[in-house]
């Protein structure tokens, strides 16, 4: 994330909001956080990103608020990795949106590259960011999975800001 000079300061809050949610490094990483996969090296490994650039952006959304670092112990050793803030998780609608615009006007290079909003309570796919509209239910977080095709059979329930990473 870089926060450009142009888009800060007096910019109406759609632009100070892609200061920080229209980078796509960022927001991929936001999407592994959500995933579950909280760690450096499990960031890299799906985001397929050099440790520089990755950094840049992890270091970016904990200066901004949306992640925090969370220590944990790794046989002994004590590593870093990312949990959603409060601040974080509530910018789920925004990557639900994109994930949902882009399934409805942009064709799927393979067959498996495609991912869908699911509601985890009726376990229907949503074409709405922020309301399920197969049942009407209000979709955060706990109540969201993503199904990625190319990463499991069966949706993925979403880390919140309370549930840090997985152990
Ligand atoms: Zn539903």
């Amino acid at each position: 994330m870089v926060l450009r000079s142009d888009l800060s300061g007096r910019a109406c809050s759609m632009a100070r909001g892609l200061d920080i949610l229209g980078d796509p490094w960022s927001v991929l990483v936001l999407r592994e956080v959500f995933f579950g996969n909280g760690r450096f090296g499990a960031i890299k490994a799906k985001v397929q990103v050099a440790d520089s650039v990755l950094t840049r952006r992890l270091t970016g959304l904990v200066a901004a608020g949306l992640l925090a670092r969370q220590e944990y112990s790794d046989g002994g050793r004590t590593r870093t990795e990312y949990v959603l803030t409060p601040m974080g998780e509530d910018a789920l609608p925004v990557l639900n949106a994109v994930a949902i615009w882009s399934e409805k006007h942009l064709p799927a290079p393979t067959a498996d590259a495609h991912m869908y909003v699911v509601h985890s309570g009726c376990r229907q796919r949503t074409g709405s960011a922020d309301t399920c509209t197969a049942c009407g239910e209000p979709l955060t977080a706990a109540t969201t999975s993503w199904h990625s095709l190319s990463r499991s059979a069966q949706p993925t329930g979403l880390a919140t800001a309370a549930s840090g990473a997985p152990a």
